[in-house]
Order: structure tokens, then sequence, then C-alpha cells
């Protein structure tokens, strides 16, 4: 449950890559999901009442009156009814979008498939074309921001491939629709009618507004309040432009993390070898030691060098457990999750944006011989475990902190490490 408690925003780009994997109809890997489709028509995956088939219909067909009733409070907002009326004249639902928010993904990828994929020589190499062609902004940025260039271009390589899949969408017919139908709706109020006022405000033109089925747009994919909340006029012409001005956008990003609380000249996290009677217990999230401690606990840099600063605070984040490279996350890690709430996403931009400064692919090996669980096995584990009296809360099919606290307990009683790696090999133990 770890993401999913998470508003949704950029993890749309996570889902839409794992549905694009995973259904080959849907298209190659990089990618957004298709444009222009018609809504299935379909009840959605969740089970919420307001994601049944008649439910969206009902939305659909009081969708005018939504929007009428969301003027009173773009009002209080200073949005006048003449900008309102031509943000939101001729908007209609945009429904095939209900079938993206409450699609279940059957089979996801592993870690380091994922990170196969986004950190790609393809990948590696846009990000140093464009850290060359705009060195003077960057320049600036750093300057002004004190944040790191290639973490940025590595969000804008993962994001969008440097601009060049950002999503087609209107935003304001995105949001509209996830503010008038769905379940959803009281968290996209907020981003539609902050969607009206970046129009109302002249800083992006309605037909440049374009992005993602959740309403993130431009280059970075900012959503509509993330804009409100960071984006800066960089390049100086009036308008805070995340969508066409480059300056705008590596500025606006650079804000972001800043203000996010980013610690300017240092990095993400280590790769680290772990030791192998290391207790996995403490790979965990909440667990924060600093370095001297983790060194203390046997964990050392892969490939040897020191650490340069003992005092930091980091967990460690185990994604294969013991057959697999460990991490050691730092404060910029935390920041870089508050772009996107998902440990692969955040891995996979500080490792990219370590492969742009010219750095070296990981060095441990991952356990590519292990097969991910589908959804609907991911879902017996958790009920096993939940039958043999392991609080994992509501079996999902979602692996979050309290499942694979269960696991661990699980491995221990078989004598096994506790890594809390989900294998196939642990679930046939299970059915046992
Ligand atoms: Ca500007």
């Amino acid at each position: 449950m770890d993401t999913c408690m998470q508003p949704i925003g950029k993890i749309a780009a996570i889902l839409a890559l794992v549905l694009v994997v995973t259904s080959p109809a849907l298209g190659q890997i990089p990618g957004l999901l298709p444009n222009t489709s018609q809504w299935s028509g379909e009840s959605g995956a969740s089970g919420h009442p307001l994601m049944t088939s008649d439910a969206i219909r009902a939305s659909a067909a009081n969708f005018d009156q939504c929007i009428a009733g969301l003027w009173p409070p773009a009002a209080r907002r200073g949005v006048t009814k003449a900008a309102y009326d031509a943000a939101t004249a001729g908007l209609t639902p945009d429904l095939k979008i209900m079938d993206f928010m409450d699609s279940q993904p059957e089979f996801t990828k592993s870690f380091w498939d994922y990170l196969d994929t986004l950190v790609s020589d393809a990948r590696i190499a846009g990000g140093r074309a464009m850290l060359a062609q705009h060195r003077a902004t960057f320049d600036a940025v750093e300057r002004a921001y004190g944040v790191d260039r290639h973490i940025i271009t590595a969000i804008w390589g993962v994001e969008s491939n440097y601009g060049t899949q950002g999503g087609e969408r209107p935003v304001l017919r995105s949001t509209a629709t996830l503010a008038c139908v769905g379940r959803r709706q009281a968290y996209f109020r907020d981003e539609f009618l902050t969607a009206v006022e970046i129009v109302a405000r002249g800083d992006v033109h309605p037909d440049r507004l374009k992005g993602s089925w959740a309403g993130a747009f431009g280059p970075t994919q900012f959503m509509p309040t993330a804009f409100k909340r960071y984006a800066v006029d960089f390049d100086g012409d009036g308008r805070r432009d995340v969508v066409d001005s480059i300056a705008d956008v590596i500025a606006s990003t650079a804000n972001n993390l800043k203000r996010d609380g980013w610690n300017s000249g240092q990095t993400w996290g280590y790769e680290v070898v772990v030791p192998a009677d290391f207790n996995f217990m403490q790979a965990d999230r909440s667990h924060q030691l600093t370095v001297r401690e983790w060194e203390r606990h046997g964990l050392r840099r892969a490939g040897g060098a020191p650490f340069p600063r003992h005092d930091d605070r980091g967990y460690l984040l185990a994604p294969a457990g013991v057959q697999g490279p460990g991490f050691l996350m730092l404060q910029n890690f935390r920041v870089i999750m508050k772009y996107n709430p998902a440990e692969a996403y955040a891995l996979a931009i500080g490792h990219l944006a370590d492969r742009l400064r010219g750095g070296e692919p990981f060095i441990q090996p991952w356990p590519r011989h292990e097969r991910v669980l589908s959804r609907q096995e991911r879902l017996e584990f958790q009920q096993h475990l939940a039958r043999r009296g392991y609080d994992i809360g509501e079996p999902d099919g979602q692996f979050g902190g309290r499942t694979r606290a269960a696991v661990r307990s699980f491995q221990v009683s078989q004598g096994q490490v506790a890594d809390g790696f989900a294998s196939a090999a642990l679930l046939d133990l299970l059915r046992r």
C-alpha cells in the first residue's frame, strides 16, 4: 500500500508504463497510453460505487451542471466569469480516463526490468544531448537553486522522454472529467480549478496545456497544483510556461526539488554491499541511521570507495533482498520520492542522473532468474499470510511495508534469511 495511498499525480506515468508493458495491444515502451479511444463502458476494477458503469453514465449526464457548480469556487480564486466560461466552453467528459484510472495491471515489472527500461542507453544519450544543448541555462539554474542539473535532466527524461512523450490530452478536459466523474472527485476538483487559474492568468495557453490522463503536463509533468506551488518565470517574459520555455521548465523543476528539501552538492544515495548475516528487518523506510551506524552493521559501498560523509542519515532499500544490491537512501532520495512516490521511480531517477554524469552501472547483479508474481499470485500470497495469522491488513495484491514485514516473519519461521523478498519459491512454501 506504500504508493497507492498517495495522491494520483505522477504515479500515472508509472502505471502507464506498467500497462504498456503488460498489454502488448496498447503500444511500445517507452510511451504513454493511447491518446484517443472510446470508454470501454465497463465498471472499474476498484469496485468503488462511483466507478460502476451506471454511476459513470449518471455522472457524465450531470457533467454540465457539475461544471456550472464549480464556478463559485473558481470565482473565489479570482477567476472572472468570462475567463471561466472561456475555459469551460464546449467541455465534454473524457470517459476513457475512467478505464485508465481503474485498471489493475495483472503483471508488474520487476525492479530491475523497470530500471533497465528507464535507464537505457538511448535515454542516457538523449540526456547528455540535453545537458550540452542547454548548458548555459543549467549553469544559471544551478547558481539560483543549487539543484544538480543531472537530476533535473533525469526527471525530464523519465517523465516525458525529454519532452517527446508528455501526453496529448487537454488538461482542462481531463481534470474536469476527474472532478465530476469517478472516485477521486474531491482531489481533482482542486486540480481542475487550478488548471482554470493557469489558463486565466495566461501562463500557459489552453491549446498547449496538454498532458497525461491525470492532468500532468509539460516535459517534467507538473500537476496543476504543483505548478501553482513551484513554477517560476525564469526567462523573464512574465509567464510561467513549464510547457514551451525550457528555462522555465528547468528552473521550475529545480525550484520544486529545492522547496521539497534538496541538499545541494549531495547525492541521493549509494549502492551498498550488505553482509550475508545482515538482519534485513532493518531494511525499512522507517529505520533511519547515520552512515557511520550503517558501517557498524557491516554495510560497505559497492566498488570499495569510502563514504564521503558519515553523519548523513539514510535507510536501506533492498529491492531483491539478499539476492540483489542494497541501496542506502539519503535525504535527496526522499525528495525525489515526493516528485513521484515510488521507490523504483526514484532509484531510476537517481541512477540515470549518475549515468548522465558519467557514472558506471550498478556493480552487483540482480536475481534476473526470479519471476515477478502476478497480481493474482500476490493476492494469494497475502491470503496465505493472513490465514497463518500475520497482520497484512486487507489483502489487495499490493506489497507494502506491512506485507513485507509479514514476509520476513514467515521467512524467520522457516529458518530462511528474512529479507522480505516475496519469491515464487516462497509462495510455493506457503501453499503447502
Ligand atoms: Ca517565462
